[in-house]
């Protein structure tokens, strides 16, 4: 399974194939060596059972969007229209402006689900079947200084 782990040390973005019991990430950015365990589950990608991170088991899913595809998606819309309207085509620009936006909601539509790890944010992506729900912030209140007091961010 692929998973991207954060950086407990600089929050950099680690992408990882976790394919064996142990596996050890060194970061890219601070050098902070960062120790993996995955289960059976994860390394076969059948389900994400327990964090390689943080050991833990509580995840959400979200649609696996990268906001900087979007925002280049209504920008080249914005430059498409812009140009319609400088030659006075107003009804053109807009047209144009809204089909911008539209193309990104289809694009997030087909989006597939990441799973993510409350505690320390790692992604999981892969065949493997979702389970998890959608974010609680609740949830996420109570985990997350949990993890960050244990790598001594708090
Ligand atoms: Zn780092
Ligand atoms: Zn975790």
């Amino acid at each position: 399974m692929e998973v991207t782990v954060r950086c407990p040390q600089c929050d950099a973005a680690l992408p990882i194939n976790v394919d064996e019991a142990e596996v050890k990430i060194c970061c890219q950015r601070c050098g902070r060596e960062t120790r993996l365990k995955g289960t059976n589950a994860v390394i076969s990608d059948t389900a994400v059972d327990s964090c390689p991170v943080c050991q833990g088991n509580d995840f959400y899913i979200r649609k696996d969007f990268d906001p900087k595809t979007g925002v280049a998606i209504v920008a080249t819309g914005a430059i498409i229209s812009a140009v319609f309207y400088y030659f006075g085509q107003d009804i053109i620009a807009y047209g144009v402006l809204g089909s911008g936006a539209l193309i990104d909601l289809i694009v997030y539509g087909r989006l597939k689900n990441v799973t993510i790890c409350y505690r320390c944010h790692a992604e999981f992506r892969g065949a493997y079947k979702r389970t998890a729900d959608v974010f609680d912030l609740h949830t996420a209140d109570i985990l997350e200084p949990e993890w960050e007091r244990k790598i001594r961010r708090r």
